[in-house]
């Protein structure tokens, strides 16, 4: 597999699949996306997204790797598309959880913990209700419509071919990388999907310039600014893969909390409510399994956009030298 220019074929047009193509076309390799869907996008988890880039916040549920991986992929973001924003994370919780913040700091590194002074310089709506917070100033965010559409224009600068509403691949390809998300379930019987809900709002009476997690024993949430007073308000994480519609259970628990956490957000209007299915593994890490001429990358789960750059990047590293990376890749062809 290592050595020159091959003919890569892109099975899917998620974030991951953009990424690869990205990546491997850059890397002089000639390749073709082939998106099922008609519409970009419109059978993807990927729009689902919040999309913050949080990889230090992440490590509170998740393994050192996505840290690792994480941290590689805010430089590949910030490198290649200009509307990345690394302006810090805030996480905050009510007063009498104050050892929810505590827990939340030791288990997660780089935080700075503000007092209300520091914090009221950053975010001073939030430091009239909260009188500290964690601060993680390298963190960044995307709004992932308009990363999306992005990165669908640029995988084409990049010389990459893009075929919608094709799914199967034609003969011929030296090499083909799976990224069909939870669809791959065919072939990869342990992925399963769990679902998120989430409500799009327009508050223009909210100012926040970075998201905010807000720490609740039973309604945890996070808020992400989107820009033009859109906030994505997230997310749940159930069992399910079901996708479609968000349950009244789910909206009041969002939007109530959206509401402990900055009451302007009860005059926003509510833009769009919708819940998609995260591709996981049973220990929700990411893995690239390679086989001979055939590469799944998948099992993203909470961290699309936080790693699909960096296992992009392995993915070229192994496909010029045959190096993988011990902890993400898998070299088991029974898996296909
Ligand atoms: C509510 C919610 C919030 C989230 N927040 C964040 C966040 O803040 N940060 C973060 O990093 N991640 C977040 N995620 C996770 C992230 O959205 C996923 O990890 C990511 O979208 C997975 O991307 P993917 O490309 O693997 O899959 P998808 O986006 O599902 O893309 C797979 C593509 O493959 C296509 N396809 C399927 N079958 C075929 C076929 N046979 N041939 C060709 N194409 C096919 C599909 O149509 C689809 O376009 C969130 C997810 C949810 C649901």
């Amino acid at each position: 597999m290592t050595g020159a220019r091959r003919s890569v074929a892109i099975r899917g047009a998620g974030v991951v699949g953009l990424w690869q193509a990205q990546l491997l076309a850059r890397a002089g390799h000639g390749v073709t996306i082939y998106e099922r869907s008609a519409t970009p996008f419109a059978e993807a988890c990927s729009p689902y997204a919040g999309a913050m880039l949080a990889p230090r916040c992440e490590e509170e549920s998740a393994e050192p790797i996505i840290h690792e991986l994480g941290l590689r992929s805010i430089e590949l973001w910030r490198q290649t598309y200009p509307g990345t924003i690394v302006n810090g994370s805030l996480v905050v919780a009510p007063p009498r959880d104050q050892t929810l913040l505590d827990r939340f700091a030791r288990m997660t590194q780089g935080s700075q913990r503000l007092d209300r002074d520091a914090f009221a310089a950053l975010e001073p709506d939030l430091a009239k209700r909260f009188s500290t917070a964690l601060f993680y100033p390298d963190e960044g965010h995307l709004a992932p419509d308009a990363t999306l559409d992005f990165m669908l224009r640029d995988v084409k600068r990049a010389g990459a071919r893009l075929v919608l509403g094709e799914a199967e691949i034609p003969k011929g390809f030296d090499l083909i990388i799976d990224c069909r998300g939870l669809a791959a379930k065919d072939r990869l019987p342990t992925l399963r999907g769990v679902r998120g809900e989430r409500i799009v709002v327009r508050a223009r009476d909210v100012a926040l310039a970075r998201p905010v997690r807000l720490l609740h024993p039973r309604f945890p949430l996070y808020a992400v600014p989107w820009g033009d007073g859109l906030f994505m308000i997230g997310a749940t994480v159930v069992e399910s893969e079901e996708t479609g519609p968000v349950t009244l259970r789910s909206a009041l628990e969002l939007l109530s909390a959206a509401y402990a956490l900055d009451p302007a957000f009860a005059e926003a209007e509510i833009v769009k409510l919708g819940a998609g299915a995260r591709p996981a593994f049973p220990d929700n890490r990411p893995r690239i399994i390679a086989a001979k001429g055939y590469i799944y990358v998948n099992g993203l789960y909470r961290h699309g956009f936080l790693l699909a750059p960096a296992l992009a990047e392995l993915v070229v590293t192994y496909v010029a030298t045959g190096k993988t990376h011990p902890e993400v890749f898998i070299a088991d062809p029974t898996q296909r």
